[in-house]
């Protein structure tokens, strides 16, 4: 009788220890080992494929993702976790069941003064999802004839950052940025009828809704011989976002005039009248200018809350990448050892609330300071530790050009 060897190294049945037959071949225990490291290998290289399951997570996962970049904000966190899970089950639904219910979109609105992390939690949000992210300022947007861009233009963004996967930019998040810069000028159209602002609301509308739209993927004007891509936005998530200055006029209006307003002895210690923006609604955005079709669009409103001393100390110091950490490094990469001193980190948050400068002051303060030493350190070898202390830091800064504004 033939030998039987293995098909594939050639081996002997006897020098191995178990040859597995097929109808015509035979293989051997050390050539499945190696086949099955190769399958191992080939898996771990594959990038994920168009119909690879999008894995959705769920409100308290994403928030918990959340929280290792954004400080404080729970309230905002809870209604955009929500508020994006539902959104994504909506689509699970659409390509499962055709009939019944059907859930509606729920484009988000964020009232939040500025630097107090409304971009930061839409992109975050974006990255933690893995869906294609865009940020668009409703400030230059304008309606279809005029200086200025089309809506559309919003869009050619999203596919930028979706690589023109037009599939991918359909499921993506964009971010509208001073949506309350659109808002009309007065509370009554029929006086004084700011048609600018007006005119780009009434042109969002359709994107936000859902609609089939012709993007030119470059950007810029539409014309005639341009190649158009089309786009539908009905399952693309809008949040928009604004400080909407004086909102809480109308806010303290309104809960004033409310039969069970804050006047009432029983009611009153349930305001708190310094962050009046927790109380915000539809109805406030409608009195500062926002048309009530574009409101009906972004039905989920969220409101951030002001950036208080002990939470700007946690952003410069705790999320994942926080400045102070990020500065750390890269000394970490010149071989210098950088300790911020407790007295050193007082300083820069005070600093940052002196100027009223919020979160992204933090940036412009550290950067004040540590400039020298980072304009230094490469170039000597002696140094291998640097402490930022509070006189460290007062000195620095008052070289800094804050001071001189400040003189001026
Ligand atoms: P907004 O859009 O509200 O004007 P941003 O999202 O642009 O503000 O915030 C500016 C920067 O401040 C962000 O890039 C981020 O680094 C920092 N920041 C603001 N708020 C927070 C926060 N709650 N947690 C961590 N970092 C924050």
């Amino acid at each position: 009788m033939a030998q039987v060897t293995c098909s594939f190294c050639g081996r002997n049945k006897k020098d191995v220890d178990l040859m597995v037959s097929g109808i015509s071949a035979h293989i051997c225990n050390v050539c499945i080992d190696q086949a099955y490291q190769i399958l191992g290998e080939e898996e771990k290289t594959k990038k994920p494929t168009k119909n690879s399951k999008f894995k959705l997570k769920k409100p308290k996962e994403l928030t918990e993702y959340l929280n290792q970049y954004v400080i404080g904000q729970f309230e905002a966190k809870k209604v955009l976790t929500v508020a994006v899970y539902n959104h994504y089950k909506r689509l699970g639904q659409k390509q499962n069941d055709e009939e019944e219910i059907k859930i509606e979109k729920s484009n988000i609105i964020m009232v939040g003064e500025t630097g107090t992390g409304k971009t930061y939690l839409a992109k975050t949000l974006a990255r933690t999802l893995e869906v294609p992210f865009c940020i668009a300022d409703a400030t230059v947007l304008t309606e279809a004839g005029y200086v200025g861009e089309d809506v559309e233009s919003i869009l050619t963004r999203l596919l930028q950052a979706a690589d023109y996967n037009v599939e991918a930019a359909e499921k993506g998040i964009v971010y509208i940025d001073e949506i309350d810069k659109i808002a009309r000028k007065s509370d009554n159209p029929s006086i004084t009828r700011d048609v600018s602002g007006e005119g780009v609301q009434q042109a969002l509308l359709k994107l936000l809704e859902g609609t089939v739209v012709n993007v030119p993927p470059q950007g810029g004007r539409k014309h005639p011989d341009q190649k158009m891509i089309a786009v539908n936005t009905e399952n693309i998530l809008f949040i928009c976002g604004g400080a909407f200055d004086g909102i809480t006029r109308h806010i303290a209006k309104r809960l004033n005039t409310q039969p069970l307003g804050f006047n009432k002895p029983t009611e009153q210690k349930t305001v708190d009248k310094e962050n009046l923006l927790q109380y915000v609604t539809a109805q406030d955005l409608k009195g500062f200018g926002l048309i009530p079709e574009l409101i009906g669009r972004l039905p989920v409103v969220t409101h951030l809350d002001p950036l208080d001393r002990a939470t700007l100390k946690s952003i410069l110091t705790e999320p994942k990448n926080a400045l102070v950490k990020q500065y750390q490094k890269l000394m970490q990469m010149e071989g210098v050892k950088l300790v911020f001193e407790e007295s050193g980190i007082d300083y820069i948050v005070d600093r940052a609330v002196e100027y009223n400068l919020g979160a992204r002051g933090l940036r412009s303060i550290c950067e004040a300071i540590i400039t020298d030493a980072m304009y230094e350190l490469p170039s000597d070898d002696t140094i291998t530790e640097l402490s930022i202390d509070e006189k460290y830091a007062a000195e620095q800064f008052d070289k800094s050009k804050f001071k001189k504004l400040q003189v001026a």
